[in-house]
Parts: C-alpha cells; structure tokens; sequence
C-alpha cells in the first residue's frame, strides 16, 4: 500500500470500510494495531487524527509512524481477521469543511498580500492560520468576504501528484522545501498548496467561513475563524447569548452593546455618589465621636475594606483616640460570618500587637501604618481581645 492510495485519499468520503488485522501490539496507550488499509486519517499537516471504531474496539488516536499508520485501540484485535471499521463521520467533515476553508481564507490573504501561512492549527472550538505579515482589521474582513465569494463559486477541490518540473511552473504554496512525491490540492483561483490533509470536493461544501479574531503576533497576523457546521454552531451559542443580553436589558437584540456601555456609565456614576455619601457619613460619624479616648473600638454593617479603611483614616486624622479598631462583618466563603478590621495606632508596636490579635482571634492581615485584615471570631471576643492586647501595651 502506498502513501496515495490510502483509502482516506482514494475517498476522503468513505465512512465505513472493512479491512484486514494486519499487526495488533500492546503499547503505553492500549493497543496498537496496523492494517492492510484504511479509511482513519493519521494526525499530520495541521489536520487532527480520525475517532471511530474497528469492530469492538474504540480508536483514540491514529499516528503514521516510520511510513506506518497505527490504530491506538481499547481492545485488541486478531492478526490475519477482517475487521469492519467505522468513523466519527461528524467530526471528520467538520475537519474537511475546516480544513478546505483554511486553504481559501489562506489562499485569498496569499493572492492580496503575498503574505505566508507560517502556522497552522485545528483546535476543537476553532483554527488558527498565522500570516506573515500585517493586517488591520478591515483588511481581515476584506479577505473573509473574499473567500465567502470562493466559497459560493463552488470550485473544485483538485488532487494531484504533480513531478518535479511541473510543481515547478505551478507555484504553490508550501511550509517547506518538498522533494519525492508531493501532494498538491489546487482550488483554482483561489489557492494552490502542498497538503496531505482530507478535503471537500468543492469550495461550496465549506458553507462558511468566519472569522472570529485577528490579532497581532510575532510580527504578523494570527487569524482564528470556523467554517461550515461549526460556524452554525458558533453562531448558535452566540446568538442566544446575545438575546438572553437583551431580555435582561430589555432592549432588542442589535443594541445589545449600546445598552450595556449606558448600563456601566450609569453604575460608574452610581459608585461615585455612594463614595461621595460614604464620606460625608464618614465624617459626620467622626464628628460625633467622643474626643480623649485610648482605645475606640467601632463595628459598623455593611462597609466594604476599602470604605473600611477610608472610614478608619478619616477617625485616625481626628486624633479622637490613641487606638482606633473599625471592624465590619462579612460573609465567608463557607458562609460563616467574619469580621474586617482597620486598626490604626501611631505607635511601632502596632504591629507587634496585630500578631497578637490574630493569634487569638483565628484572624490573617498586617501592615505598617495601619494594620487590616479579617478576625474568625465572635463580636465580644473580638471586643474583649482589643481591649486587652491594646490595653497592655498602654496601661
Ligand atoms: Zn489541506
């Protein structure tokens, strides 16, 4: 059997097919198996290995090796049987349909740019082509649309095995310096490219191609798209994202966008007016506040640790007390209540102090100036844990 007449190459469209054990191995993943032909295309070009069965056994992966195409199976099967094997036809079109789509957005970026496909990769969500040079967005979309049009012009996907003299006239694209018999799948007009990938017979059977990124990389442009069923299926997820955005907003579905950037101007300013009301409440609470106290200790519900803290600067400036300990709850990750602190103390032993207080208190934290953090612990222990730690320290 040779290279060409591989049963994926001779019909790239042939689901099923029976052929004959011809060796069977235990390897490190499950069995090995070779046989006398077959239809499981081996990972090789950018192109991801076929899935399937051969008889009972599950194939997880296909690999040509030295020359050799090798079946890793689940199972093991019998030298010299005839074994029936079927492929994940789902997946293997949706490979051909991307794949062939590659070699026209490839081809149409090469035809207007002149640019190369130095990097090419079949990922289960979507492809990447990396061009060798740079685009800018219009220009992307441009070539999207061009190789749209080569799509409904339905040309034919030819196979040949051109010799030496002949590739030389032909001028294909290709990663490498190609020598022995060299496989050239043309799409006339739209890409000519040395490939040993399956492909589908026309450019009409791609169905789409559409572009989801283009963004800058090393030095060039890296393109990620879908074609064909996956391209439905993006479009489909996409989509009812897109209107479970616009019930929740409201709106219709193409002023999603719109909607959502008034939404976020509408909360920035939110957020500054309740900072604005935080801090005249802060002040207020500070004025209220008994003057020539050594320890003030206060817990106040509902404060985020920022406000926290912005609260404890404002009662530190005041000089009201020596110590001041500012402490809200919070809710745990395990759903057990916490509390934050803010202890400021204008004292080097401040820190010595804190150490202390989360030892006693299952409490995490620090700092120089101020210290802050979160206590595990109930309010009076909290309570009675500042006021002896602090205590001590100032008798
Ligand atoms: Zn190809």
């Amino acid at each position: 059997m040779s290279e060409m007449n591989e049963l994926f190459y001779t019909n790239p469209y042939l689901r099923e097919f029976d052929a004959t054990v011809v060796a069977c191995t235990e390897g490190k993943k499950g069995f090995e198996v070779v046989l006398d032909n077959t239809a499981f295309y081996p990972e090789g070009g950018g192109q991801p290995a076929d899935l399937g069965t051969l008889g009972e056994a599950k194939v997880s992966d296909v690999r040509r090796q030295n020359g050799v195409i090798i079946h890793f199976t689940d199972k093991a099967l019998e030298v010299g049987a005839t074994v029936h094997g079927v492929l994940d036809w789902e997946r293997r079109y949706d490979n051909m349909q991307n794949h062939t789509g590659e070699h026209v957005l490839s081809g149409v970026i090469n035809h207007a740019f002149g640019y190369e496909n130095v990097g090419f990769h079949m990922h289960d969500d979507a492809i990447t082509i990396d061009m060798d040079g740079p685009m800018t967005d219009d220009d992307v979309k441009a070539m999207e649309k061009a190789a749209n049009d080569m799509i409904k012009a339905d040309i034919a996907v030819d196979i040949s095995f051109p010799s030496a003299e002949e590739r030389a006239a032909m001028g294909f694209r290709s990663k490498k310096e190609l020598t022995g018999k060299v496989r050239i799948v043309n799409i006339p007009t739209a890409d000519c490219c040395a490939c040993c990938g399956t492909h589908v017979k026309s450019t009409q059977e791609v169905g789409i191609i559409k572009v989801l990124s283009a963004s800058k990389h090393r030095g060039g442009t890296r393109i990620e798209f879908v074609c064909g069923d996956r391209a439905l299926r993006d479009f489909t997820k996409k989509h009812d994202e897109v209107i479970k955005a616009s019930r929740l907003l409201s709106i219709k579905p193409d002023e999603v966008a719109a909607a959502v950037e008034k939404t976020l101007q509408t909360l920035v300013a939110r957020d500054e007016r309740i900072a604005q009301m935080n801090q005249r409440y802060f002040e207020m609470k500070t004025t209220m506040l008994p003057a020539d106290q050594t320890i003030l200790t206060l817990f106040e519900e509902g404060l985020t640790p920022f406000e926290l803290k912005l609260f404890a600067t404002q009662v530190a400036e005041s000089k009201k007390a020596q110590v001041t300990a500012l402490l809200a709850p919070a809710a745990a990750a395990d759903g057990t209540v916490v509390y934050n602190y803010v202890i400021a103390w204008d004292d080097a032993r401040l820190r010595e102090a804190s150490k202390t207080l989360n030892q006693r208190l299952n409490g995490r934290g620090g700092g120089k100036d101020m210290v802050q953090g979160s206590f595990k612990a109930a309010r009076a222990e909290i309570e009675t844990a500042i006021a002896e730690v602090f205590g001590a320290f100032i008798q």
